[in-house]
């Protein structure tokens, strides 16, 4: 039904080149100088403003709060080093190019599927991250309430998958959706970084899950998360060939957690990484639930007419280690 916007690089020139970098585990954003492609990282702590306007319902001290409750999550994972400062409130608009990182409302009336968006702007030469500006769109009705608000979005979820892209973090596939119109109804999400937000009135997305913990942990990891976590990779075939754009989910059978990244590279091959140790299935699925430039671009050659599929056999996922979780082949 109501889609959340996509971060895209806000620099005119630097659209194509956001891209996710098909090297290692989780969607990050890249960003292509030269011949490099580099991982999109802040420099931390990421130093933020408020911007000091309210709309129905949410006042700029509501505002305020529920920004920085939404950093508080990502900065209390505890196997990743995020970590923000809040500067003060400030007129500028999140939508302006001026240097400073602003979160805020801003009225964007075309965008009548787009609750918010992350927006950057980077020095291409150098590849810093010169600001990176969230907006909430205010020609929605938004709620801070502490039980939610029937018919209003709570401004702590959107603002938390927000600030998980102004950390760098792309979209997760983890979540499951119907077809509404011409949208798409979330009926479930086991990620805050998929790209549908839960209807209003719900507050499902103020908590980071399993997934969204391994990549922010990937991302930015603490002293302990190489050794205490363990990955797994393999590869995904269909005909023997190996298949981009396959999303692939790790389920431990003794946490019952669920972390999920895609195959990045020509050759169907895959890593999950942040896992808890012990006995592991894997799953692959199509990427069925959301567009697919949602998670991936380009987005040409992704097959999503295949059934979802186990692998063989339970792999177990060492702790401090890798495991090879072999070859999955998809068919129709
Ligand atoms: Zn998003």
């Amino acid at each position: 039904m109501t889609q959340r916007g996509r971060a895209v690089l806000a620099a005119a020139v630097l659209v194509g080149a956001a891209l996710a970098v098909p090297l290692e585990a989780y969607l990050k954003f890249g960003l292509v100088l030269g011949n490099d492609v580099r991982v999109l990282r802040q420099a931390l702590p990421v130093r933020y403003f408020v911007r000091d306007l309210p709309v129905e319902g949410v006042s700029v001290a509501d505002l305020d709060t529920a920004v920085s409750r939404a950093f508080d999550a990502w900065a209390g994972v505890a196997s990743a080093t995020v970590r923000a400062e809040r500067v003060g409130l400030t007129s500028a608009s999140p939508l302006e190019e001026d240097g400073i990182t602003v979160i805020g409302f801003a009225l964007q009336p075309d965008l009548e599927r787009t609750l918010g968006a992350t927006h950057y702007t980077i020095d291409i030469t150098t590849g810093r991250i010169v600001e990176a500006d969230i907006f909430l769109n205010s020609r929605f009705d938004w709620s801070v309430a502490a039980g939610g608000e029937p018919g209003r979005f709570d401004v702590e979820s959107i603002a938390l998958h927000e600030v998980g892209h102004l950390f760098g973090l792309g979209h997760s596939a983890l979540g499951e959706t119907e077809r509404q119109g011409s949208g798409r109804r979330l009926l479930a999400a086991g990620s805050v970084m998929f790209p549908i937000a839960f209807p209003p009135g719900s507050l499902e997305g103020r908590r980071l899950r399993p997934d969204d913990v391994a990549g922010i942990s990937d991302l930015y990891p603490g002293p302990r998360f190489q050794d205490e976590t363990g990955s797994v990779t393999g590869r995904v075939t269909r005909n023997g060939r190996g298949m981009f754009g396959a999303h692939v989910v790790a389920f431990n059978l003794t946490s019952g957690r669920l972390v999920g990244n895609f195959t990045l590279s020509d050759d169907g091959r895959f890593a999950i990484a942040g896992l808890d140790p012990g006995p592991t299935v894997l799953r692959v699925e199509p990427l069925d639930d959301g567009d697919v430039e949602s998670f991936l671009q380009p987005v040409t050659g992704i097959e999503t007419d295949f059934r979802v599929t186990y692998s063989p056999q339970l792999v177990i996922v060492p702790r401090g280690g890798s495991v090879d979780g072999g070859v999955i082949e998809v068919s129709r």
